[in-house]
């Protein structure tokens, strides 16, 4: 083989990996959006078998050899080849320390424990989503001891979905930021209260749709290439540079949910339709991890879409689709509404600033169900004991309590610490960001362009192509600190609550 056949080689591979990915990617959105319900099992075997046959492709000793052959050629590889096919053999690496039917046996596991998970929620029904947690915990557990045996275990998994992030950061980072949430939290509820009670209002659907396709245009997404679907629970899908799905889930009783859901999402969205296109198809495309994904998000989401400039702007584009229900509302009685402090049961609901207590509490458990200090079995008692302790709520059913997030029936332990992180990068990256542009004359004119192109420059374009601490740095010029976002929350909910 020569190098140049080795490089056309490593594109073909790297095409047909996507184009599993792809395929894999569309079932898993088709059975979130309109799938109906009873369809898993169908859907099932056809995810097995594409599972599967990616697997066999990566695992495969032709696919090894290729990767050694490159990696002994390093000299003659271009940077981004050389990054794919580190990511490549990492991956190779990971992916062969967990026996292969073990890892077939937990995606059939995954792909039912969904609908599971759904009806457990429904259902209020904790003892029937138990088994399933039971063995996504088994192993998570397990395969972090394959992965990383070096590693605790939870270590192990908070390292994939943001690299480098441990427990020790993660303690140290919760902790500063509690410091300041607690009390500052007490402060706004002894003083006088927002008035919301407006946004309350039936806000009737078909005219919430209208709205979501408004604030995609204000966030300057291109609908060419991202679409809006509707699900349980709100998410993006990106498959390559140029096409990206988002999705929300409306309530006619609470508007702003659906609201934020879309500008949370078109963040995601944005990032990855930023993507350099010679990352599409090569395993470099997409976000580069949990963290610097959630950072855009609720950078759109918080701290454009509840700022003050942004809030004036949505005004007349509330007014103009809803103007019953709008009208005589000022600005500033918008901004304060949107902006209101209120401990609540629900994570997707909460406010900008409570928002990190909700993630703490999904952080305790998982440490503790991971090291084995708690079993599944007691998780809503644990669930409802930290609620009443960080956030002061009582939790009065599993519904809203435990079973509310899809992350664990997803497999996803070790996400979680990601939102709050990603918050805590935003307000960093926003303060970097003002020594460019002028970011408040951007927000009062609801002209995002410049704060897209920011992002894009500093962030959205290297795709995977760097690590996230590379990509984090080279965005901050200095190192993450935390700080940032504990004033800018302190500064806005002191001039909020006239602290
Ligand atoms: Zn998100």
């Amino acid at each position: 083989m020569t190098i140049e056949e080795a490089k056309q080689a490593l594109q073909q591979l790297q095409v047909q990996m996507y184009a599993y990915r792809y395929a894999l990617g569309q079932i898993s959105l088709d059975a979130a959006t309109v799938g109906p319900k009873d369809t898993v099992e169908g859907r099932g075997v056809a995810l097995s078998v594409l599972a599967g046959a990616m697997y066999d492709m990566a695992m495969k000793p032709e696919t090894i050899e290729l990767l050694e052959y490159l990696k002994a050629h390093k000299d003659e590889l271009n940077e981004l080849e050389a990054k794919e096919v580190e990511e490549l053999l990492r991956d190779h690496e990971e992916t062969s320390k967990i026996p292969k039917d073990e890892y077939l046996a937990y995606r059939q596991l995954l792909n039912e424990a969904d609908a599971v998970w759904h009806q457990a929620k429904a259902d209020d029904d904790f003892a029937a989503f138990l088994p399933v947690l039971e063995k996504i915990v088994d192993f998570n557990r397990k395969m972090a001891g394959y992965i990383h045996p070096e590693k605790k275990p939870y270590d192990a998994l908070l390292d994939r979905y943001e690299r480098g992030l441990t427990m020790e950061k993660a303690d140290a980072f919760f902790a500063q930021v509690r410091a300041h949430i607690v009390p500052l939290l007490a402060k706004i509820q002894a003083a006088p209260q927002v008035d919301d009670s407006f946004l309350k209002q039936i806000f009737p659907v078909e005219k919430q749709r209208v709205l979501s396709d408004r604030l995609m245009e204000m966030q300057t997404i291109d609908r060419g290439h991202c679409a809006i679907g509707e699900t349980e629970h709100p998410f993006t899908s990106g498959f390559n540079h140029a096409d990206v799905r988002i999705t929300t889930h409306y309530y006619e009783d609470n508007f702003s949910d659906s609201m934020y859901s879309v500008i949370h999402e078109g963040g995601h969205a944005l990032y990855e339709l930023g993507i350099d296109p010679a990352l599409d198809y090569t395993v470099l495309s997409g976000g580069v991890s949990m963290g610097i994904h959630e950072s855009q998000s609720r950078l759109f989401e918080n701290i454009i879409g509840r700022s003050r400039g942004y809030v004036k702007n949505l005004l007349p584009v509330l007014q103009e689709i809803f103007p019953e229900q709008m009208e005589g509302v000022t600005a500033e009685a918008l901004y304060k509404a949107l902006n209101k402090v209120e401990p609540s049961l629900i994570r997707t609901k909460a406010d900008e600033l409570t928002y990190s207590l909700h993630i703490m509490v999904r952080y305790e458990i998982e440490k503790r169900l991971i090291d084995g200090t708690l079993e599944c079995k007691d998780v809503p008692a644990e669930w409802n004991r930290l609620y009443k302790e960080y956030l002061g709520v009582d939790v009065p059913n599993d519904r809203d309590g435990c079973l509310q997030d899809t992350h664990w029936g997803g497999g996803m332990i070790g996400y979680f610490p990601s939102y709050a992180l990603g918050s805590a990068y935003g307000a960093q990256m926003v303060e970097k960001m003002k020594e460019d542009i002028d970011y408040e004359a951007c927000l009062d004119a609801c002209d995002l362009k410049p704060i897209v192109a920011w992002l894009g420059e500093k962030i959205h374009k290297y795709g995977s192509s760097k690590d996230p601490a590379w990509i984090l740095a080279n965005c901050l010029q200095a190192d993450f600190d935390p700080s940032y976002y504990t004033r800018y929350l302190e500064a806005k909910y002191s001039d909020i609550y006239g602290l």
